[in-house]
C-alpha cells in the first residue's frame, strides 16, 4: 500500500507537474505578497489617517499645547501655542523661554517646577489654576490661565522624558465675564458689579474709618421723554449722561454704575460730609438741565436722588436698600429732589395699604390734629406767624409724622380731603383766637399741588373764608419748590388768584429742588423758605454760609421775604439774622405744638 503511494508520488514528479507546481507556488507567493501588501497598506492608511486626525486635533485645539524636550526645546507646538508664545520666528528645537506662574501669590519659574517634576518622576498631571506671567524684553504681562504639565507621558528615544505643556487661556472668558458686569447700552459697570464692589468696600471698612455714601439717581419722567424724543434719542441721552457721570467720577474720585433703565448709582467710598454729596448732586442736576439739546431747545431734565450713608444712615447690610427707600421718598415728593435716608425712617415701615384704609375713618374719628410752629421775626424775636403742621394720632401706631402718610395721601388723592380739613381747622382756630383776643397772626398751610388740580381750589377757599368770616391775609399757602417747578400754567394762575385775594404764597423747602433763578420770578410767591438741609451745618461750614447768604440776597432782590427753617440754636439764629433773614422758624424757639400749648406762646 505504501509502495503504491510512493509510486503515485513519483508519478506526480513529472516535468510537466513540476512546472505546474512551480507556477502554483509562484501564484500562491504572489497572492500572499499581494494580500500582505494590501493589508500592510490598509494598516498604514489606517494609522496615517488616525495620525492626521490627531494632528488636526492637536493643531486646531484652542488650548495651547507644546511638547518640550528635557532641555525645554520645542518639539511640537500647535497653532494656539504659536500664537500664544509668538513662535512664528522660532524654529523647532529652539528653547522655549518658560514664563513664571503665580503660586500662592508668588511668582515661580515654570522651568524649576518642570525640572522638579522630572527629578521626582512625577506621574500625575501638574495643574495650576492661576496667573501666568510672561516676561518678554522686560514687558511683564499677567495672563489669567489654567496651566497643566506632565513629564511622564512622553519619552524621547524611549529614555529621556519630555514635557507636555497645556495652557488654557482664560482671557476671552474673563472678557465675557466682564461683559456680564457691564450695562449693555452705556458700558458702565452694572448693578452686579456694584454689589461685588460694595462687598469689597465693606470688607475693608475696618481698616480705615471712612464714610461710604450711596447716591442713587433716577432721571425723572424718563418714559415720557422716551415717548417724546423716541427710543433711539432717549438712549443717546442715557449714553451722554453716563459719560458725563464717568468724567465727574474721575474728577471727584467716586464710582459710577448704570444699574437699570434710567437708574444710576454713585458709590462714594470716602466722603467727609453731606455737603460734599450735595455739591456733586447739584453739579449733576445743573448739567442735566442743559446738556441735551433737541433742535434749538434744551431738554430740561431733572433727577430724583436718594442717598444713604454708612455709618450715619444705616448698616452695610441695608445701605443699598436704604438708598432705594430714600430715592422712592424723593420721587414721591416731586422732581429733582434729593432725600438722605435717616435711620428713623426705618421706623416708618408701615403697611401703606392699611394706612390708606385707616385714613378715611381717621378723619371722622378726629385722629388728625393740626400742630402749630411759631415763626419769629429775626430782629425782634416776636411771633409773627405760624405754620400749620398736621399730625395723626393713630390708634395702633401712636403719633405718625406727615412724611409717612402725606406721600400715601398724594398717591391716592386723599390729600384733597386732608387739605380741606386743615384749612377748616385753621380757619376755626383763627376765629377762636379772634374771639378770645389772642394776638392775630397769619397761619401758613402746606398745600399739595394735587389740591389745585381740580381747578376748584380757589373757589373752595373763598367759600370757606366767607363761611368763617376770616380776613384772607390771615392765611398763607406753602408750596414746595419741587412741585412748583413742574406745575402747569393753570396752577400758577390759581396761585395768582390767591395772591390777588390777599393770600401770600411761600415757596417751601427752597434749596432742595433746582429752581432756576429766572423761573423763580415766574412763581407768584412772596416768601422764600430756605430748607433746613441748607443750614444744618451752617455754623461750621463757610460754603453753606455763602450759599445761604446769596439765596437771601437773591430773594430780597426779587422782592421776597425770607424765612429760614430748622434753626435749632442760638449760634444759628445769630448767624442767620446777621445774613438778613427776615424770619426764623425752628426748634430753637419751639417745636410744632398742639394748639393749646401754642396759644400759651401767643399770650
Ligand atoms: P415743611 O412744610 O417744610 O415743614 C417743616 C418741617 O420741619 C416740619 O416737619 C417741622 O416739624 C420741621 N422742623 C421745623 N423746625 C425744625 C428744626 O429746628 N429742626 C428739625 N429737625 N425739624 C424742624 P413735619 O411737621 O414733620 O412736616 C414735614 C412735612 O410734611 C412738611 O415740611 C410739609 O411738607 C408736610 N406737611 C405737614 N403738614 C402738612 C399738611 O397739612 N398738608 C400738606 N400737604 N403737607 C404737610
Ligand atoms: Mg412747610
Ligand atoms: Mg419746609
Amino acid at each position: 500500500m505504501f509502495e503504491n503511494i510512493g509510486e503515485n508520488v513519483l508519478s506526480l514528479v513529472s516535468p510537466s507537474n513540476i512546472l505546474l507546481l512551480s507556477i502554483l507556488t509562484f501564484l500562491l507567493i504572489f497572492i500572499y505578497i499581494f494580500m500582505f501588501k494590501r493589508k500592510k497598506d490598509a494598516l498604514q492608511n489606517f494609522v496615517e489617517e488616525k495620525i492626521k486626525v490627531f494632528q488636526n486635533v492637536f493643531y486646531i485645539s484652542e488650548d495651547v499645547i507644546i511638547v518640550l524636550s528635557n532641555k525645554n526645546e520645542i518639539l511640537y507646538a500647535n497653532k494656539a501655542a504659536i500664537d500664544f508664545f509668538d513662535l512664528k520666528k522660532y524654529f523647532k528645537f529652539t528653547q522655549l523661554e518658560l514664563p513664571e506662574i503665580k503660586v500662592k501669590n508668588e511668582f515661580v519659574d515654570l522651568k524649576t517646577l518642570i525640572s522638579h517634576s522630572i527629578q521626582k518622576s512625577e506621574k500625575r498631571m501638574n495643574v495650576y489654576t492661576n496667573t501666568l506671567l510672561i516676561r518678554e524684553k522686560n514687558i511683564k504681562e499677567e495672563i489669567p490661565v489654567n496651566l497643566y504639565f506632565n513629564t511622564s507621558l512622553i519619552k524621547i528615544n524611549d529614555t529621556v522624558p519630555g514635557t507636555i505643556l497645556i495652557i488654557n487661556d482664560m482671557r476671552k472668558e474673563k472678557a465675557k465675564e466682564q461683559l456680564a458686569y457691564k450695562h449693555k447700552l452705556t458700558k458702565l459697570p452694572n448693578q452686579a458689579q456694584a454689589l461685588s464692589d460694595l462687598n469689597a468696600l465693606y470688607a475693608k471698612l475696618h481698616l480705615n474709618h471712612q464714610k461710604i455714601a450711596l447716591v442713587l439717581m433716577d432721571i425723572d419722567n424718563f418714559s415720557m421723554l422716551r415717548s417724546i424724543v423716541g427710543y433711539e434719542q432717549s438712549n443717546v441721552v442715557l449714553i451722554r449722561f453716563a459719560s458725563y457721570l464717568e468724567e465727574l467720577a474721575n474728577e471727584f474720585s467716586f464710582f459710577v454704575y448704570h444699574t437699570v433703565h434710567n437708574n444710576f448709582l454713585l458709590i462714594m467710598p470716602d466722603v467727609e460730609s453731606t455737603k460734599d454729596i450735595l455739591s456733586i448732586v447739584n453739579n449733576i442736576q445743573h448739567e442735566l438741565k442743559s446738556f441735551y439739546k433737541m433742535g434749538n431747545s434744551k431738554l430740561h431734565l431733572t433727577a430724583s436722588v436718594g442717598v444713604s450713608i454708612y455709618p450715619d444712615s444705616s448698616s452695610t447690610l441695608n445701605l443699598l436698600d436704604d438708598a432705594y427707600k430714600a430715592l422712592s421718598n424723593a420721587e414721591k415728593k416731586g422732581h429733582g429732589r434729593i432725600e438722605i435716608y435717616e435711620e428713623q425712617q426705618s421706623k416708618y415701615d408701615y403697611d401703606e395699604l392699611k394706612l390708606y384704609n385707616d385714613m378715611h375713618q381717621a378723619l371722622e374719628k378726629s385722629e388728625f390734629e393740626v400742630y402749630y410752629q411759631p415763626i419769629m421775626d429775626a430782629k425782634t424775636k416776636e411771633i409773627v406767624s405760624a405754620e400749620a403742621l398736621i399730625r395723626w394720632q393713630h390708634p395702633e401706631h401712636g403719633m405718625i409724622v406727615p412724611n409717612v402718610f402725606i406721600p400715601i395721601m398724594e398717591k391716592t388723592g386723599f390729600i384733597t380731603d386732608l387739605g380741606k380739613y386743615v384749612l377748616e381747622e385753621v380757619l376755626k382756630q383763627q376765629k377762636r383766637w379772634e374771639l378770645f383776643k389772642f394776638k392775630q397772626i397769619a397761619v401758613s398751610i402746606n398745600l399739595s399741588m394735587l389740591e389745585l388740580e381740580s381747578g376748584k381750589f380757589v373757589e373752595d377757599v373763598v367759600t370757606q373764608l366767607a363761611q368763617h368770616q376770616i380776613n384772607p391775609e390771615l392765611i398763607k399757602f406753602e408750596i414746595t419748590e419741587g412741585s412748583a417747578m413742574i406745575s402747569e400754567e393753570s396752577t400758577s394762575k390759581q396761585l395768582l388768584e390767591l395772591k390777588r385775594l390777599g393770600i401770600d404764597i411761600s415757596l417751601d423747602d427752597f434749596g432742595t429742588g433746582y429752581t432756576s433763578f429766572t423761573y423763580l420770578k415766574k412763581i407768584p410767591a412772596s416768601i422764600l423758605k430756605i430748607d433746613r438741609s441748607l443750614v444744618i451745618n451752617i455754623v461750621k461750614n463757610d460754603e453753606d454760609q455763602r450759599i445761604v447768604k446769596a439765596m437771601i440776597e437773591l430773594g430780597h432782590n426779587l422782592g421776597m421775604k425770607i424765612v429760614v427753617e430748622g434753626i435749632e440754636n442760638e449760634e444759628m439764629f445769630t448767624l442767620l439774622s446777621s445774613f438778613g433773614s427776615d424770619f426764623i422758624q425752628g426748634y430753637y424757639f419751639s417745636k410744632p405744638l398742639p394748639v393749646f400749648e401754642f396759644q400759651k406762646l401767643l399770650r
